[in-house]
């Protein structure tokens, strides 16, 4: 990143996002406070919690070297040799910034880990390795062949071989994996050109971070002590850079439109990263209650640092077990610093996405006891294969598996979950073999995905068991008693039947990001009816609460593992609701803690009999709010 030349005294009056300014109409009430009339406010999408105040500091980004000189004059084997000392000084980079994660926020390393992961797994023997190595035989220069080749790897993951156009999460997953590609030829780049990486040496302290864009490993660089709040005039929510700035727990705001239009250095901005709002040059009257909101913001996050070891028992006595999700692996040693008592939901499809191959028993059970094993005496609930809809998996397709073929228009109402692990039962076998050799390293429970019918839980039950004979016949160890076996509840017709299904498994999950999306005919991974998906809609929440009754009524655990687990604003309603048990992303764990400590269970009972009276969302959204307030 270098200073940009953007800096200019002159004031655009006009900016595409500007929004209507209270500080404005505040200054006039009071007549008295004259620099109100400069106030200006911006509306962007909340990527990071938290309220900041701080002079602006606008940075560009640093263009990419480009390799000026493609056709190379040394040997194919120099060229080998300098892209091989570029693929070592990035390593030790990326190794020192491993070193540093232990320096930041629990939820930084929990979201950072995992990317570093995937830098340093492109950096050893791969894809691009080979793909490099073959350009440089062919003559180009080692920056040459690495520019070219991980940009044809980014535009494979952006345009797939079939042509057709991504969507959503799909969409965003693909753009998230191009960007790793570039980053880390950019990395190689700069190091064989021996380009120095640039730092933000010139940053004041307390500045608000300015840009256009930036990229995440510059995110993943900055130094959350330094910098007061981030705004961005680009950017997705999904984007690594957002997911970096949320770990680090710097308030940003991205997607600011106009922001930067005659935006002077040193200019005054007032950002909560929680409502998206920034201000520039705030009149005294709203800087003042910025401060306000600072320092309340700066003693939340010591008292959530201080919760890890504490209990997560209501105030009323309760207790409640949050445990977390996992996606991946390397997000193991992070999930246990979060505080979660165990894993509420392994989703295998990771195993998978990327594969050429399918992963064979040894090579799932090697991933699943190693999560139980790193758990100790913490459950771990692992979900078989989850896939259809619109995840796509060359190993699958190539061996006939397709949840989206052609003739199926509505791939989520397709071959999803055990409908496909039915139709394919040797995949079934192969993953409760996996899991049933991995539980006897530690406490197990087995989930089914996308449950619509009992004869589908009879029928994964009737392999699961004869697979467990098959092992024991054959001497290996496995969990004794069998692990429980449980189902999602993941659409209307799992929950309206809850009761019946209730009887065929050893528990229930809830999973409220399908259950809403199938509730209310919403596709989750839209853009364009995103503001129609909605999980406190009536619909889902009284699906919800006759779910806990029904498992209440066959005295059968329930949790919930969808996103709204997570979102402490919703936690006293689940409570409410009856739920003792909510699996979340790890870094929502703290927060989520705080609520529960700070919850008397009668109250929250009573908030959702409110809420569950109410018939309107924006109700209960306010009911909620008010509940926080207290
Ligand atoms: C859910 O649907 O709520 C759930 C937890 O499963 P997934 O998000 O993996 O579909
Ligand atoms: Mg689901």
């Amino acid at each position: 990143m270098t200073r940009s030349s953007r800096s200019s005294t002159a004031r655009s009056p006009a900016e595409g996002a500007h929004v209507a300014s209270p500080g404005r109409r505040r200054g006039a009430e009071s007549g008295s406070e004259s620099s109100a009339a400069t106030e200006r406010q911006f509306q962007g999408e909340p990527v990071s919690p938290g309220f900041a105040i701080g002079p602006a500091f606008i940075t560009g980004e640093d263009p990419t070297p480009e390799p000026d000189n493609c056709r190379s004059t040394l040997s194919p084997d120099q060229e080998r040799e300098r892209f091989s000392e570029a693929v070592g000084r990035s390593i030790t980079q990326l190794t020192k910034l491993r070193g540093k994660l232990a320096l930041l926020p629990e939820e930084s390393q929990v979201e950072i880990g995992p990317l570093l992961d995937v830098y340093q797994r492109m950096l050893g023997p791969s894809r691009l390795q080979r793909g490099v190595m073959s350009r440089i035989d062919d003559g180009l220069t080692a920056e040459a062949a690495v520019h070219d080749e991980t940009e044809a790897l980014a535009r494979v993951m952006l345009v797939p071989p079939d042509g057709e156009k991504l969507r959503g999460e799909d969409a965003a997953a693909a753009e998230r994996r191009a960007g790793e590609f570039r980053e880390v030829g950019r990395r190689l780049i700069r190091n064989l050109m021996r380009t120095p990486f640039l730092a933000l040496g010139q940053f004041p302290d307390g500045a608000v971070l300015v840009a256009e864009t930036l990229r995440p490993a510059d995110a993943a660089l900055i130094d959350p002590s330094r910098v007061a709040a981030v705004v961005l005039e680009n950017g997705g929510t999904t984007g690594h850079t957002a997911i970096m700035l949320r770990a680090l727990g710097i308030p940003s705001v991205i997607a600011v439109h106009g922001i930067l239009n005659g935006l002077a250095e040193g200019t005054t901005l007032v950002i909560d990263g929680d409502t998206g709002r920034v201000i520039c040059d705030p009149a005294p009257k709203t800087i003042r209650q910025a401060r306000r909101h600072v320092s309340a913001y700066a003693r939340e996050r010591q008292q959530l640092g201080r919760l890890r070891r504490l209990s997560s028992r209501m105030a009323s006595g309760e207790k409640i077990q949050l445990q977390a999700n996992l996606e991946l692996p390397a997000e193991l040693p992070l999930i246990a610093q979060s505080g979660a008592a165990g894993i509420g939901l392994l989703r295998t499809e990771f195993l998978f996405i990327n594969a050429e191959t399918l992963p064979d028993e040894a090579a799932q059970y090697e991933i699943y006891s190693g999560v139980v094993s790193a758990m100790g005496s913490d459950p771990t609930t692992i979900r078989v294969l989850d896939w259809g809809g619109e995840k796509q998996s060359e190993a699958l397709t190539r061996i006939g598996f397709s949840g989206d073929d052609e003739d199926n228009e509505n791939p989520a109402l397709g071959l999803r979950g055990i409908r496909l692990l039915l139709l394919h039962p040797t995949l079934l076998e192969t993953q409760f073999a996996a899991i049933l050799r991995a539980s006897a390293k530690g406490p197990v429970q087995v989930l089914l995905p996308m449950i619509t019918l009992a004869g589908e839980i009879v029928a994964a039950r009737e392999i699961y068991e004869r697979v467990a004979r098959r092992l024991k016949r054959k001497g290996v160890e496995i969990g004794d008693p069998l692990p429980p076996l449980g189902a999602m509840i993941e659409t209307p017709a799992a929950a309206l039947t809850a009761e019946a299904l209730a009887r065929y498994v050893d528990f229930l999950a809830i999973g409220t990001n399908d259950l809403t999306m199938y509730t209310l005919a919403t596709d989750r991974a839209s853009a364009e009816v995103a503001s129609l998906y909605d999980p406190l809609h009536p619909a889902v929440l009284t699906m919800i609460s006759g779910v806990v009754t029904a498992a209440l009524h066959e005295r059968k655990p329930v949790s919930l593992c969808g996103e709204i687990a997570g979102d402490p604003r919703i936690t006293p309603l689940l409570i409410g609701l009856g739920l003792r048990s909510l699996s979340m992303t790890a870094s929502a764990v703290p927060r989520v803690k705080q609520v529960v400590r700070s919850s008397r269970y009668e109250d929250c009972h009573r908030l959702a009999r409110r809420i569950l009276a109410e018939t309107e969302g924006e109700e209960i959204r306010r009911l909620l709010e008010e509940f926080r307030e207290g």
